[in-house]
């Protein structure tokens, strides 16, 4: 029998919708559900708001990077502007501060979004007593459980152990341990060449690290960054101090004498090395959180990567319980968590609700950025799509050399018989900015004309966006 906390509904007055994670997919949902009217709780157990991307992810992260870059700027870049700077030096425990507090900020921040969208907010850790049940242990101690018409996955991931390399999240750190590094390492070894190490091993290395990325595959940025722009932008990190091995399997690690040693096999010729570091971070991917959930008691199917299969409304294998968010499938980002969790509550509401799989974005927050949306050139080529290419590099762009930022280019992958817009791709200054621009191209089904003749401002990094349009239709003018 649910024993109903008082203010808690009970089976008699059950939740319409209660979500179990308070992420980006999790809290978006809450609040959505809020708006539309609909009794609402949202558990969390890590006693903030915000998920993995406010509290280990994409904002400390984005501090962290924003803030080396300005350091990078003053102590490298400033004197060639005219800008005469004494005595630059890193103070990483006050770096560290401000970071923590861009953390506080909006976790609280989202706390009150709950409370003024009449959202309950459970401290505790979800787990299924029945498929309309949920059993809450408290943070502060015992426990409670809620009833719900609907109830939304939204647990989340976490950080992909590597086998036989065990995390200590100091001199071994995680996405997480390298966001707290007390001191800045003498050389750092980055495993994976995705997005996450490669912005944190920029981090460091703007910072005085000696970084060098070891990367099983034979190309860094991960699935989705087209080939060209994979190419470009691994010469643009190397020109800044990175180190990239490519085609190296690390095989395992040894603390020894204040370092950690990595044995690597080299993927071709097996031909094993030594190499070390003092920091090392573990960047290989993350996996979907589900333990403690109880989906077995409840018939909630996983695939074979952990990931909670749901049908196109979000609906796993149990009536009534949808998952959104990196617990399932797709790409693990943020806003794509966040359009998950209000498609899946207007469906609870309305009975109908959308996401446009094929125009999301991603950005690599490093410098330059890297952004991007829809397919490769790659892509194109195994679906036998024709198409043209319009490019336009930033060297070319007034603003780009005004700012002495020219590093990188715009491209367009348009059909060749419509001139539709399929993908771009763009490397440069603000790319993050500006790919918004090519996310409404493809939601709207524009063509690379429509982008083309439309009126950009001068002088603008975005007239390279412009440019690069045209001349996948027709020609460019300034280059
Ligand atoms: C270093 C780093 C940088 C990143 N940068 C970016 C970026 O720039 N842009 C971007 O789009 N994405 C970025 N990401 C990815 C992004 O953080 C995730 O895609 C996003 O947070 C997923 O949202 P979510 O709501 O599905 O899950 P999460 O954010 O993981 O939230 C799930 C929440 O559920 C809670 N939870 C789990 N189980 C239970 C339970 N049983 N009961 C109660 N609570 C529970 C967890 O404590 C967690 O707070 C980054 C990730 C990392 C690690």
């Amino acid at each position: 029998m649910p024993l109903g906390r008082r203010g808690l509904a009970s089976s008699a007055d059950p939740y319409d919708v209660v979500v179990i994670g308070g992420g980006p997919g999790g809290y978006v949902a809450a609040i959505k559900a809020g708006q539309l009217g609909l009794k609402t709780a949202c558990i969390e157990s890590r006693g903030a708001l915000g998920g993995t991307c406010l509290n280990v992810g994409c904002i400390p992260s984005k501090a962290m990077l924003n803030n080396s870059h300005l350091y990078h700027q003053a102590a490298h870049d400033f004197k060639s502007r005219g800008i005469d700077v004494k005595d630059v030096s890193v103070n990483l425990a006050q770096m560290l501060k401000a970071k923590d507090k861009a953390v506080t900020g909006l976790t609280k921040g989202v706390e009150g979004l709950l409370k003024k969208n009449k959202v309950d907010y459970l401290k505790g850790f979800g787990s299924f007593a029945g498929p309309t049940t949920v059993n809450v242990k408290l943070n502060d101690g015992g426990e409670t459980q809620v009833e719900a018409k609907n109830i939304i996955i939204a647990t989340g991931s976490e950080v992909t152990p590597f086998p036989g390399i065990e995390i200590d999240e100091e001199q071994i750190v995680s996405s997480t341990g390298a966001l707290e590094l007390k001191k800045v390492p003498e050389k750092m070894i980055v495993i994976g060449g995705g997005v996450i190490g490669l912005e944190m091993g920029s981090v460091w290395s703007r910072l005085g690290a000696k970084v060098e990325v070891v990367e099983f595959l034979g190309a860094i940025g991960g699935a989705g960054m087209d080939g060209e722009v994979s190419k470009s932008f691994q010469k643009l990190l190397e020109k800044q101090g990175l180190k990239f091995s490519l085609g190296k399997k690390v095989l395992d690690a040894e603390k020894r004498d204040g370092k950690v040693y990595l044995n690597v096999e080299d993927a071709k010729s097996g031909k094993k090395e030594q190499i070390d570091a003092d920091v090392v971070l573990v960047a290989i991917g993350r996996r979907p959180v589900t333990e403690g959930l109880n989906l077995e008691a409840i018939g909630v199917e996983k695939d074979n990567k952990g990931r909670i299969v749901v049908d196109d409304q979000y609906n796993t294998t149990c009536k009534g319980v949808k998952c959104i968010g990196d617990a399932t499938f797709g790409p693990m980002l943020a806003h794509k968590a966040e359009e998950e969790g209000i498609a899946a509550v207007e469906i609870i509401k309305h009975g109908h609700g959308h996401v446009n799989y094929g125009a999301i974005p991603a950005v690599v927050y490093t410098h330059p950025e890297v952004a991007w949306v829809g397919k490769t050139a790659e892509d194109l080529k195994n679906e036998g799509v024709e198409f043209n290419v319009g490019s336009f590099p930033y060297i070319a762009n007034s603003r780009g050399k005004t700012n002495g930022d020219t590093d990188g280019f715009v491209k367009f992958l348009v059909e060749k018989q419509t001139d539709k817009v399929l993908g771009v791709h763009i490397i440069g200054p603000n790319a993050g900015e500006q790919i918004a621009s090519a996310v409404l191209a493809i939601e709207y089904s524009a063509s690379a004309e429509d982008i083309a003749r439309t009126c950009h401002a001068h002088p603008t990094l975005s007239e390279a966006f412009k440019e690069a349009a045209m001349a996948a239709y027709d020609k460019p003018i300034h280059f």
